[in-house]
């Protein structure tokens, strides 16, 4: 990744668009945060990130096998 950027792990009221956030209640966000210039890049609700996290940890785990094989 060329650009710097941070992760940060929030409540809710810090969100840049609460109201987009989610359909599930979610009262914690996580920010991916541009560095150094600190614009907001993107933000996912807790449950969103998990799945995605798994997602990702699967699309990994496959990817590293079909490499190997
Ligand atoms: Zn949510």
């Amino acid at each position: 990744m060329v650009n710097q950027f941070l992760v940060r792990f929030v409540p809710k009221e810090y969100s840049a668009h609460p109201e987009r956030l989610c359909g599930h209640n979610c009262d914690r966000t996580i920010q991916f945060i541009s560095q150094p210039s600190g614009e907001i890049v993107g933000e996912l609700c807790v449950m969103d990130a998990e799945t995605m996290a798994k997602d990702l940890l699967e699309a990994l785990e496959e990817g590293s096998k079909n490499l190997s094989a």
